[in-house]
């Protein structure tokens, strides 16, 4: 008998489910892979036409199978020669990469057929030993795989209906008119200044936007730019398997990040020789030190984390040396909207209450993890039927470190969040993909 698995997203992670079952599966096998915007194996990163967008990981890191770790460098050299496998290639490439190896892997294996549906799921329910998955139409599959991406961020805080429906507010920085509205503007305003913000100005630049930027985050921190010529790397310093307290962590960070200083050594291979063991760490984490950190960490985390290709940030030092970005540290409290505009009101522990006015506001908040909050029919409906249930502190959804929800049911790392600290997507979403054609 054929079995039947549902694969709901089209990004990498739906993308790297489909090629391990090409690749493993034994017995015949009926995929049937949804998509609602029809990105099949781009997803949200890597659909973007603007060349300007890089990868924030050097091509030597983004190959898509963990066991051949040249194969996207390859890929390259083939057909984009003038990038080598230390640079940042365009994020459009790597889409272009992972669509000719679906393509070549695709009908690779007799037992295997794939049936590709860009439709957009709005209900799942388990019915005997089947899922039922809705669109206009039924499906039915014995297993399902959720890789359901990146939600949109939430909207700032105490946000009247007037301000959600503006068409001059995007909550999704990613839309494809919103650099064609932004530059007819004299001045926007970007909520959030991580590597999304940068994603945006790039694209402003390039369209010789000229007017304000005004950018607001609590913190105001920056993405940091990748090091070229890296100094040495500190030594590995994070005993495998071993459970560490938050407490206990930070202190042996300091230690090395203050080592690194003394020694000359590259501050942010502290970070990157951790990366192995964050998975099991953050695993072991009680739920309080899980709580203290999203709490009072995660934004210097995010900023140590997720660094940007040299070539990004100097477009961001450009725009700063010319005065067009006005960088202000706030968490923003409220929004009313003024007429053709915008007034911002925020608040800085330093400055009290403070407010300014914007024609313009972009979300680049980040995705929102509390699956109680997101706004997807789908989510709703997937909490409301018990298929699934947000984990102990709402970061994600409850699942095994496999990414199993329960038994026939997988989610991949994007949804669990299992893997919010650790290796670059693909590794992660290749070690979530494996096993589940079994
Ligand atoms: C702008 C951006 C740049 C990034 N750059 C890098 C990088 O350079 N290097 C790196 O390692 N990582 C990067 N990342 C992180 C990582 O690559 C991405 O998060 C990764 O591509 C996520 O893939 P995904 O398949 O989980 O999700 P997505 O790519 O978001 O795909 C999810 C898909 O699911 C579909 N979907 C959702 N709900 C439904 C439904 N109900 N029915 C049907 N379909 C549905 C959506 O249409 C979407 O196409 C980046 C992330 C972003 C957002």
């Amino acid at each position: 008998m054929t079995n039947t698995i549902a694969i709901v997203g089209g990004g990498i992670s739906g993308t790297l489910t489909v090629l391990n079952c090409i690749k493993q599966s034994k017995s015949p096998l009926h995929i049937i892979w949804f998509d609602a915007k029809n990105q099949f194996c781009k997803g949200l990163a890597y659909s973007t036409t603007d060349e300007q967008h890089l990868l924030n990981v050097s091509a030597n890191n983004m190959s898509i199978f963990v066991d051949e770790p040249n194969h996207f460098v390859n890929w390259l050299t083939q057909y984009y020669p003038q990038y080598s496998s230390h640079n940042f290639a365009p994020r459009k490439l790597f889409g272009e990469y992972v669509q000719a190896t679906f393509d070549v892997l695709k009908n690779t294996n007799p037992l295997i057929s794939i049936q590709q549906i860009a439709e957009e799921i709005i209900d799942i329910k388990k019915k005997n030993n089947a899922f039922e998955l809705k669109t206009t139409q039924t499906y039915y599959a014995q297993k399902l795989v959720l890789a359901l991406g990146n939600f949109l961020p939430a909207h700032p805080r105490s946000i009247s209906r007037e301000f959600i429906e503006s068409e001059n507010y995007f909550q999704n920085a990613f839309h494809p008119t919103i650099i064609q509205q932004a530059i007819t503007q004299k001045n926007i305003t970007i909520i959030g200044s991580g590597l999304t913000m940068i994603d945006v100005l790039i694209s402003l630049h390039h369209h010789s936007f000229s007017g304000k930027i005004n950018i607001i985050s609590p913190h105001a921190y920056i993405p940091q730019s990748h090091t070229e010529n890296p100094l040495p790397s500190v030594k590995p310093f994070i005993e495998e398997h071993k459970i560490y307290t938050l407490i206990e962590l930070l202190s042996i960070v300091n230690q090395q990040l203050k080592k690194a200083k003394k020694e000359y050594l590259n501050p942010h291979s502290v970070i990157d020789v951790m990366r192995p063991h964050l998975q099991f760490i953050w695993m072991n984490f009680s739920l309080n030190e899980k709580q203290q950190f999203l709490r009072h960490l995660r934004h210097k985390w995010g900023v140590a984390r997720h660094r940007a290709p040299s070539e990004s940030m100097a477009i961001f030092k450009r725009l700063e040396s010319s005065r067009m970005i006005n960088l202000i540290k706030g968490r923003v409290n409220d929004i009313k909207t003024i007429e053709s505009c915008f007034e911002i009101y925020f608040s800085d522990s330093k400055i009290g209450q403070q407010s300014f006015k914007t024609e313009f506001i972009i979300n680049c908040t980040g995705p929102e993890s509390d699956y109680l909050k997101i706004s997807s029919v789908l989510v709703q409906n997937l909490v409301k039927n018990g298929i699934f249930a947000p984990d102990s502190i709402h970061y994600g959804i409850n699942a095994a470190k496999n990414g199993e929800i329960s038994p026939n049911l997988y989610c991949h790392w994007t949804t669990s969040k299992r893997y919010f600290m650790g290796k670059h997507c693909s590794a992660r979403n290749q070690a979530s993909s494996k096993g589940i054609s079994g």
